[in-house]
């Protein structure tokens, strides 16, 4: 992956110490390839490296204590400001309803992400009203009516009125049944289509949204700034909702959206559950791929999902590493804050250890993993290294399980311990970078 990719370099950089100018170049050409091959656009690639290794180039950079690590630092910059700097909130009028509109492509993500946002808006305290305007799909009215009916929203549909109607029907239905924002959900092509420019525009006519937002698949590929700029053009767009960031996908064509627009993210979408649209912050984005983790994110689902108690702990497992008991005492915080997948995807690392597993992890062995850690003697969840074959098989026996199983959960707290490790380091590199300056 990309971040896998980008922590290679760097991490040969860290092994060379001094820096000379050919490894400057030569570590940019890595970063070139590897943002290319994940499908960052060639422009936006070409502009951020330029900027990056002059900035690199400096002998303010090279001839520093730790120029690895300012090479880091730059890169994360850069990348933060390729991703747009800062946070990009919804913006709402004082006009009553507030209008939501959503275009894109057939299969961005269009419905899904106007059910998560109506999810959003609801739990903050608002009254959305979902319209469908996707009446070429037969099904596509009934998709939007059961996702609204799983989130308790309602949903206005007008089967076999015209959309430019059924987007104007729902803000009088608006009006009369006191929801203040409308979220309206459009038809896509598969492909830019002029049919469904002409529909869009026409609904944006009718309604005139406050706020457009397009919808962008993460997995589109260079063919994203087509799209994107024929959208801009015609519809035009307030920000982007990027979708589907939760599969394998390389990600980079989404990733070029902002340059390729000037356009803010706003939500990225990640999963299939209506509390899976997450407000886009560009600095933990770049984080992220550079596989530092969100350690803010991490703090924030712990902060939501556990007491001060907890936090502690998972201070104290900064400090001092990770038991046994430990894994035991925090699975079930675990289980809270979304389950292991949630949080490894979070980690620094933790991606590439999910991607290692299979990206299968079943939840339901949280279970099981507590008899095994319960037939550990004291010593044992203390020190899981001392855990030999004879140890396993007596544990194994104990907690009624295969010695594979014992096997996997060493495995996994082997990961863990890894990961609490590389944390550590960053904390102190933060600690010591924010001492600097
Ligand atoms: P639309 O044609 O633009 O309205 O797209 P849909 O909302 O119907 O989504 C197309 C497909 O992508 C559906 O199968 C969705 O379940 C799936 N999908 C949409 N958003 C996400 C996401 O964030 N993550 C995942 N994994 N799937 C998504
Ligand atoms: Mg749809």
């Amino acid at each position: 992956s990309l971040s896998d990719r980008l922590n290679d370099t760097f991490d040969r950089l860290r092994g060379k110490g001094k820096l000379t100018e050919a490894d400057i170049t030569s570590a940019m050409r890595d970063i070139r390839m590897a943002l290319l091959e994940a499908d960052v656009n060639f422009k936006v690639v070409k502009e951020f490296v330029a900027k990056t290794k002059e900035r690199c180039m400096t002998a303010e950079v090279m001839e520093s204590l730790s120029p690895a690590q300012n090479v880091v630092k730059i890169v994360l910059d850069e990348l933060t400001e390729m991703l747009g700097s800062t946070e990009s909130k919804l913006v709402f009028s004082n006009r009553i309803p507030n209008v939501i509109m959503l275009v894109g492509l057939q299969g961005s993500g269009k419905t899904t992400a106007a059910v998560k946002l109506a999810y959003l808006l609801k739990k903050q305290g608002r009254s959305p009203l979902l319209v469908a305007c996707d009446v070429y799909r037969p099904a596509a009215a009934d998709q939007l009516a059961t996702l609204g009916g799983e989130i308790g929203v309602p949903v206005f549909r007008g089967d076999g009125a015209h959309p430019v109607d059924i987007a104007k029907g729902a803000i009088q239905e608006a009006v009369d049944h006191l929801r203040d924002v409308v979220i309206v959900d459009t038809a896509g092509r598969l492909q830019i289509d002029e049919q469904m420019m002409q529909e869009a525009v026409y609904i944006k006519k009718a309604v005139k949204p406050d706020q457009v937002l397009m919808v962008v698949d993460a997995m589109t590929g260079q063919d994203i700034v087509n799209v994107v700029s024929t959208f801009a053009e015609r519809t035009d767009f307030d920000g982007v909702i990027i979708s589907k960031l939760d599969g394998d996908a390389r990600g980079g064509g989404a990733l070029s959206v902002r340059q390729v627009t000037g356009k803010p993210i706003k939500f990225v979408s990640m999963g299939e559950k209506p509390d899976s649209l997450e407000p886009f912050y560009p600095d933990r984005m770049a984080k992220r791929i550079l596989g530092m983790g969100d350690v803010v994110g991490i703090i924030e689902k712990a902060q939501e999902a556990a007491d001060a108690e907890q936090l502690e702990a998972a201070e104290r497992m900064l400090r001092e590493g990770f038991t046994m008991n430990d894994m035991l005492d925090q699975m079930k915080a675990v289980k809270k804050m979304g389950g292991m997948k949630g949080i490894l995807g979070m980690l620094p690392g933790g991606q590439r250890a999910l991607n290692q597993m299979g990206g299968n992890l079943d939840e339901g062995i949280f279970d099981k993993n507590e008899a095994i850690i319960m037939s550990m003697t004291k010593e044992e969840r203390l020190r899981p290294s001392i855990i030999n074959g004879q140890r396993r098989a007596r544990i194994a026996k104990g907690a009624g399980v295969t010695p594979t199983e014992v096997n996997s959960l060493m495995k996994q707290w082997g990961e863990m311990n890894k990961m609490m490790g590389r944390m550590r380091t960053m904390a102190n590199q933060a600690q010591a970078g924010g001492k600097k300056g």
